[in-house]
């Protein structure tokens, strides 16, 4: 018999390569008509775009070796550059061509908008964070570690809220400082190449799932589209997978679907109370995407420049990456004021922050807001995060919400969808 991996997302997909690989008969469930879940390609008014902004850091070692593994050559499809932070008005902050972590020693030396002081004074965060071991114990929030290290309102407002926001998509006054510091140590002070960029040139559909969904039916597995598992069940010899299409028996079973559905699919497995208990604590934050297309000459002078004191945070530069010229996306990570307003009204003031910080037009001629209202898990400090593992012997749980030392990513999601293959293929007969 066969193993099941139920959720098509990057967790799912990452289990179902890696099976796949070893040649272990593998099915993938998916119940939407695409794959790549909350990271995917979505076409709309003709366009193809994605249901998010996404960026990817060198740090993501996983997923870029999973990458690999499918045939994709990260830098044909990512735009790369060393680390660069361009704020508006008035930040900017480039990697210096130095071993990590002098590169961002000599690039925060080096940036401009903030005084020597501040800059020194970020520099000896950074120390402490390595003297103390990249230890928060016990855990609090990113706000009162960056009080406890006297940093400034405008290193703040310029560099560590929008890291926070980007790799947490939790506000600083809630985020855990220990996952803070563990994306800081990885990717500032591991190697050079951590920190640096990847940018999507392609869409999410064509970055990972396309690929992935070719190796694993190229190496025998299959992958059921539009197929929904309603409940999974016990018997003498593995699991039964009930959906509207039947019943299918499989020996393991690999559940990948988001932390929001893992009960309705596993709610009747008694040893799994506690486990689902701890999952259904986790909250969400909600990740919004405005897309403004303006007239195909209009560009950004980097592709991804931060705006500071506006409700738009990111905003990526869709003509430079991919080709979809004039074309922008507004990224705004987590709760806020953005939430209570209609998209058009949304879209309207994404639109007058672009003119007011880089003198864009007034109105851009077509718009489009994707709010994915459970983005992530709010990664609040010392939460308990499940282990892949279940008290169920063949029974996995894999997505970006299980116990990993990264928040809700690509990486944290590749990373539980591999451990799942591991840990299946140790327990095989
Ligand atoms: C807008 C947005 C922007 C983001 N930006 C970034 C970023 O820049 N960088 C980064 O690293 N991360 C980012 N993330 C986070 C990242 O996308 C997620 O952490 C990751 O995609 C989660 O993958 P997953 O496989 O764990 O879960 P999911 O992607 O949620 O996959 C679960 C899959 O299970 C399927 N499913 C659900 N129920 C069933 C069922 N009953 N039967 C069968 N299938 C089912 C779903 O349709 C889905 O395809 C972003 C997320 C969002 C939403």
């Amino acid at each position: 018999m066969s193993v099941a991996v139920i959720g098509g997302g990057w967790a799912g997909l990452a289990a179902a390569v890696s099976l796949a690989e070893q040649d272990i008969p593998v099915t993938l469930f998916e119940s939407a008509a695409q794959l790549g879940g909350r990271a995917r390609r979505v076409a709309i008014n003709g366009l193809t775009l994605d249901n998010g902004q996404h960026i990817l850091i060198g740090a993501y070692r996983e997923t870029l070796r999973l990458l690999a593994i499918v045939g994709v050559d990260v830098h044909a499809v990512c735009y790369a550059p060393s680390l660069t932070l361009q704020v508006a008005p008035a930040f900017y902050l480039s990697a210096a061509a130095l071993p990590a972590p002098w590169h961002l020693g000599f690039g925060l030396l080096k940036s401009r908008g903030i005084p020597l002081r501040d800059k020194l004074s970020a520099i000896r965060f950074l120390a402490a964070l390595k003297r103390g071991v990249f230890r928060v114990t016990p855990d609090f929030s990113v706000s009162t570690l960056l009080a406890q290290h006297r940093q400034s309102p405008a290193l703040n407002d310029y560099l560590w809220h929008p890291l926070c926001l980007a790799a947490l998509n939790t506000p600083p006054h809630l985020a855990s400082a220990q996952v803070f510091v563990n994306v800081l140590r990885d990717a500032f002070f591991s190697a050079r190449d951590a920190s640096r960029l990847l940018l999507p040139r392609v869409d999410l559909g064509q970055l990972l799932p396309d690929p992935a969904a070719h190796f694993i039916t190229a190496h025998g597995g299959n992958i059921r589209l539009n197929q929904r598992i309603q409940r999974v069940a016990l018997t003498d010899n593995g699991f039964a997978l009930h959906s509207d299409q039947g019943m299918a028996q499989f020996a393991q079973v690999i559940c990948a679907v988001p932390p929001f559905r893992v009960r309705d699919l596993l709610g009747q497995l008694p040893p799994l109370q506690p486990v689902l208990d701890r999952i259904s604590a986790l909250q969400y934050q909600p990740i919004y995407t405005v897309y403004l297309q303006y007239a195909a000459s209009m560009r950004l002078p980097f592709p991804m420049l931060g705006l500071s004191k506006t409700l738009s945070q990111w905003v990526f530069d869709r003509g430079a990456l991919s080709g979809q010229a004039g074309l922008m996306a507004v990224i705004i990570s987590a709760e806020g004021a953005h939430e209570a307003l209609p998209h058009a009204a949304l879209a309207e003031q994404a639109a007058r922050e672009l003119h007011e910080q880089l003198g864009f037009p007034v109105q851009a001629n077509w718009t489009q807001v994707i709010a994915e209202k459970r983005a992530t898990f709010a990664c609040l400090p010392s939460l308990a995060r499940p282990d892949n593992l279940t008290p169920i012997p063949g029974l996995f749980l894999a997505g970006d919400y299980t116990a990993c030392d990264y928040p809700a990513t690509l990486e944290s999601a590749v990373r539980s969808g591999l451990q799942c293959a591991l840990a299946l293929q140790k327990a095989m007969p």
